[in-house]
This record gives structure tokens, sequence and C-alpha cells, in this order.
């Protein structure tokens, strides 16, 4: 039997986390590795010890900011970036294996910290409506490793 590749584990671990998502607007999740070691996930919603999404705005969905994304809810990239951080795992060098491809603002974390490599399963341009992709843009013109998935 063909052994899976950590590629496909922590891919499909990521898509796994994303399920476990209450944000009624987008379901995103991911895995923080080094050295094919797990050191971090995250997935999306509002900071942990606040509310569910679904919980509390079950009907209407949740508030929308100006680009109609969730308001309230912290990035999977940044979930992941923050529970490290805040027990002193550091993220540098590190590989992130994300469903969806970064937005900018995760982008701009993901450049500060120092992590070296981005694989995405789904563009985010393509799931906004956008014309470009501009968090892998960004990373990339700042020389942070970025690969589509379907083309490892
Ligand atoms: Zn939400
Ligand atoms: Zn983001």
């Amino acid at each position: 039997m063909k052994k899976p590749s950590f590629d496909v584990i922590f891919m499909e671990l990521a898509q796994n986390l994303a399920l476990r998502s209450h944000c009624t607007r987008a379901q995103v999740g991911c895995v923080l590795t080094k050295d094919t070691r797990i050191i971090s996930i995250g997935y999306n919603g509002p900071p942990a010890g606040t509310h569910n999404c679904d919980d509390e705005f079950g009907e209407d969905g949740c508030p929308r900011d100006s680009k109609g994304s969730c308001s309230l809810a912290l990035h999977a990239e940044q979930n992941a970036i923050l529970y490290a951080s805040k027990n002193g795992v550091s993220v540098e060098g590190s590989t992130i294996y994300v469903t969806l491809s970064p937005c900018i603002s995760c982008a701009r974390i993901i450049f500060s910290m120092k992590i070296k490599k981005v694989i995405f399963l789904n563009s985010y341009a393509a799931y906004k409506g956008l014309a470009s992709d501009e968090g892998v843009d960004f990373l990339r013109k700042f020389g942070v490793e970025v690969v589509s998935y379907s083309e490892l």
C-alpha cells in the first residue's frame, strides 16, 4: 500500500479542521508545520471564549466587514500563528497548509513571522470573485514560496 505524503496528510487535516469552523460565511482550516511535524493548527472564527457565529447569528449570518467577510472572525492563519506565539513556539522557517489562499492581512502576518512556505488548496481571489490573489502576490513579491496544492 502506498504511503500518503506529508503534503496530503497535512492538507487533509486542514480540510478537516475547516469543518470545525462555526462561521456562517466561510470555513477555512490550516496547519503550521516544521520538518514534517505539526507546530500549530487553526480554523477561522471569533476569538476563543467569545462566541460562535452560527449560534449567535444563525438566522442572518455573521456581521460583514466592507469586503463581505465575517467582521468578528480571526482567520485560520491568524489563529494558528497566535496560538503558537502564545505558547512560545517559534514559527520562523515553518510551512503553512491552508485550505484558502491567504488574504492580504494574513499575508502581511505570514511574511512578518518569517513563515517560509505557503501551500494552499483553493484560491481566495476565485472565492471572492477578485481579479487577483493579492495575498499570494504580496508573499511572492517578498520572497515567500507560495504553491497551489493542485500543482504539487
Ligand atoms: Zn462569522
Ligand atoms: Zn486572512
